[in-house]
């Protein structure tokens, strides 16, 4: 909780600068916090900042986008109550423009998570105030390694599809689709292996980090809009009774 937070603010961070800019940020990359609420700012920026994150700070949803447009962070951690330009508002911005870097919703009432999940959260990820700090620097951690992928496996091409780990680009018939990051880890995941058959609990605990073996539906959801995307045909075959398979 916040509360303790504030009481036991981390030496390593204490020592940091109160703003870190882009050119400061050094190893895990810049994060850009849009937070109305100094309290809760200073502490994400502390606990961010003793990660080895760079961190920026704006106050309203107006100067986020631009900071973000400006500064292109690897992530970004959002309030949804926010002045002149909600967060929920600067997220469809965001996604309209093309823009997928990874945010992380802060939310502080039910209905707010409700619009939240609403978005259909591509790779992103929503954590309900009040939170501990602690599981912020984690969730980031998380949102961003699922971003990365482990290690970055060679170009594969299966049927009209080529996908590239590296510079996480997808082309189907020669022209470049842009996917989520659940999207792409998702097909990056079946194309790894073509022809193997995944379970849905495999590509959740691959992709999304979690075994929750009620959660099936949450591939179907992702499967189908990723076929959308590539249009038909397409290698992603449904193997009944078991999961998917690109072949
Ligand atoms: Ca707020």
């Amino acid at each position: 909780m916040f509360g303790e937070c504030k009481v036991a603010v981390p030496a390593a961070a204490a020592g940091h600068p109160m703003h870190l800019n882009g050119a400061m940020a050094e190893g895990r990359g810049l994060v850009v916090i849009v937070e109305d609420e100094p309290a809760i700012a200073d502490v994400e920026r502390l606990y961010l900042a003793q990660a080895g994150y760079g961190v920026h700070v704006e106050r309203d949803g107006a100067a986020g986008l631009a900071a973000i447009r400006r500064l292109r962070p690897a992530a970004v951690i959002l309030d949804v109550g926010l002045p002149v330009m909600d967060g929920i508002e600067l997220c469809r911005t965001l996604r309209a423009e093309g823009d997928w870097t990874p945010l992380i919703f802060v939310t502080a009432r039910d209905d707010e998570v409700d619009r939240v999940i609403g978005l259909e959260l591509g790779g992103d990820d929503y954590l309900t105030k009040p939170f501990s700090p602690r599981e912020l620097v984690a969730r980031l951690r998380g949102l961003l390694r699922r971003q990365e992928g482990p290690g970055t496996p060679p170009p594969v091409t299966v049927g009209d599809v080529s996908l590239d780990g590296a510079s996480r680009r997808v082309t189907c018939r020669g022209y470049e689709i842009t996917l989520t990051t659940i999207e792409f880890d998702l097909l990056a995941k079946l194309m790894s292996s073509p022809g193997q058959v995944f379970s849905r609990e495999q590509l959740l605990s691959s992709v999304w980090g979690q075994v929750d073996y009620g959660a099936g539906r949450t591939v179907d959801v992702h499967v189908a809009q990723l076929r959308a995307k590539l249009g038909e045909p397409n290698p992603i075959r449904t193997v009944r009774g078991v999961g998917y398979a690109a072949s």
